[in-house]
């Protein structure tokens, strides 16, 4: 099948159903590729307290769930695909995996970031249930809890040293010796009383209970990485501090990206170096990577596509 619209977003987190919402309320017949993981990360977090307006939080899942219902109360229309390829020539062309084609005058990309992970047993299970890749978000909710933070770069030396702010303890399991963290941050981290390093050790399996239907992480496995040695422990949390990785592969080599691969945008807007096509949201987003600022990129690339496309009209 192949359908023709004026916009077209990919990606459906806070960014792209905020596009979504302006772009549609504009007049825009405006289509959303929602990908393989509808609304984003924020269906990976539980509660989300810190996005303004919801005064008694609210569960990451049912923020998305509003945002979709507005973005289609003006029009906008939902489509459970993910985008596989992508034509830059005007009008472009995105197909997807479930052998659909689009066209859009423009195209809003908001494909976000994944936060990497371990990939080792049980980290599936007990993401959001013990397991977290975002101190931010959830740290809150490990008061006075031992906790451990995997990774030896700046992220983990951040959310280590924010999560002091609530558990009584914090130990920083790291690979090997050195670090990549900058000295700026490492010192910070060593200095603070309540953090605690374990180098050259990995963790190799998260455990747990399931009670009632509630999954509760318990204890993990770690292994030192010169004798192989393993043991079983218990801990409150454990946070995946490993960095994270802008969904831009498809855009790669045509739209420019930094180093890392985030999306490359003028200063102050969501333009890329491709006319009409507009990035907002974390995927070009490497130092705030919240709801709110997505959020608050996503309107801006909808009103950047607007006054574009009504300049070529013009
Ligand atoms: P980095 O790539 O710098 O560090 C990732 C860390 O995770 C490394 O120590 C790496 O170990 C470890 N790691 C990676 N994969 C695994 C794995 N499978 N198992 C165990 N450990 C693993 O990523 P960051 O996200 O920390 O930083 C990315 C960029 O963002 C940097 O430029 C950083 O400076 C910047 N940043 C800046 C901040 C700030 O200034 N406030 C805050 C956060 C990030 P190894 O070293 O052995 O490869």
């Amino acid at each position: 099948m192949s359908s023709t619209h004026k916009v077209a977003i990919i990606g459906s987190g806070p960014a792209g159903f905020t596009a979504a919402i302006y772009a549609s309320r504009a007049g825009f017949d405006v289509t959303i590729l929602e990908g393989e993981k509808p609304g984003g990360q924020l269906t990976i977090t539980t509660d989300v307290e810190n996005y303004p307006g919801y005064a008694d939080g609210i569960m990451g899942p049912e923020m998305m769930e509003i945002f979709r219902k507005q973005a289609h109360r003006f029009g906008a229309k939902s489509k459970y695909e993910h985008v596989n390829k992508v034509s830059f020539e005007r009008p472009f062309k995105l197909e997807t995996e479930q052998g659909n084609e689009y066209t859009a005058d423009a195209v809003i990309i908001a494909t976000g970031a994944s936060a990497k992970l371990l990939g080792v047993k049980g980290e599936d299970t007990y993401m959001a249930h013990g397991v977290s890749a975002c101190a931010t978000c959830d740290g809150f909710f490990f008061k006075n809890e031992e906790l451990y933070v995997v990774g030896g770069g700046d992220t983990a030396m951040e959310e280590a040293t924010f999560l002091t702010k609530f558990a009584s303890k914090v130990t920083i399991v790291h690979r090997r010796q050195e670090f990549r963290a900058s000295n700026i941050m490492l010192e910070r981290a060593r200095k603070n009383p309540k953090i605690d390093f374990m180098l050259d050790t990995v963790i190799d399996e998260f455990k747990g209970s399931e009670t009632n239907g509630l999954k509760k992480l318990e204890t993990v496995v770690l292994r030192d990485v010169n004798t192989n040695e393993t043991r079983e422990q218990e801990i409150g949390g454990v946070f995946i501090g490993i960095g994270h990785r802008p969904n831009s592969d498809l855009f790669r080599g045509v739209i420019d990206t930094d180093d890392t691969g985030y999306i490359l945008t003028k200063p102050g807007t969501t333009y890329t170096n491709v006319p009409g096509m507009f990035a907002c949201g974390d995927v070009q987003d490497s130092v705030y990577r919240q709801a709110v600022t997505a959020a608050g990129s996503g309107c801006m690339a909808a009103i950047d596509a607007e006054r574009w496309l009504e300049a070529q009209e013009g």
